[in-house]
């Protein structure tokens, strides 16, 4: 995630419910609605009114927190007590292409050299969801998380590696392969450090 993202937050616009929604509410609705209509459907009908007027904008309004710094997780640490590496396998990761506003989904390894703190592992998996909930590509998704750790939690190396598969590949047959992986690396891993981050991604 770009700083411009993070700085350029929209707070709560609308509350035609009398709620409180951190996107732009009405137009998520009428956008649906639209879409519906494009597609043949009567956004009228009793099956789909709840689709665009509350169903649809209330996903993505949660599937977009990660580009909203006040949803991101706290991150507290504690003393690292003699771990050198922490290594982090099959962390699920669920993101939406931001070509065709479908998931790809699949897992991550995140794996840091610790400063002088650590995070609990629970967090990790919490910031990877969090960075997860916007419109990404899986190798820029990759390196936010790497990149976004780094500054989190001040480790001196990260390295992470996603392994996903892409709805819009999948659905539409437009390629057999089904799984694809991404690596970013920050800072500079020892061999040892590699070595064991390959143990866990093979
Ligand atoms: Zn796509």
């Amino acid at each position: 995630m770009t700083d411009d993202i993070q700085t350029d937050t929209v707070e709560s616009v609308d509350d035609i419910d009398g709620e409180t929604h951190a996107i732009d509410w009405s137009k998520a609705q009428e956008g649906v609605r639209l879409l519906l209509e494009a597609v043949g459907e009567e956004p009228d009908s009793a099956k789909l009114q709840e689709t665009w007027q509350r169903r649809v904008p209330s996903a993505f309004e949660t599937l977009t927190q990660g580009t909203r710094i006040e949803a991101k997780p706290e991150m507290r640490t504690f003393e690292a007590s003699g771990e050198s590496f922490v290594v982090k396998e099959d962390i699920p990761v669920y993101s939406l292409c931001e070509h065709h506003l479908l998931p790809f989904f699949g897992t991550a390894t995140v794996a840091y050299r610790p400063d002088s703190e650590v995070v609990g592992l629970s967090k990790l998996a919490r910031y990877v969801r969090w960075q997860s909930r916007q419109l990404t590509m899986q190798e820029q998704l990759t390196q936010d998380i790497a990149h976004g750790l780094a500054d989190e939690i001040g480790a001196s190396a990260v390295m992470v590696e996603i392994s996903a598969t892409h709805l819009c590949e999948a659905m539409r047959g437009v390629e057999t392969k089904t799984e694809t992986s991404s690596r970013a690396v920050v800072g500079e891993p020892t061999e040892h450090e590699r070595r064991r981050f390959n143990e866990a991604t093979r």
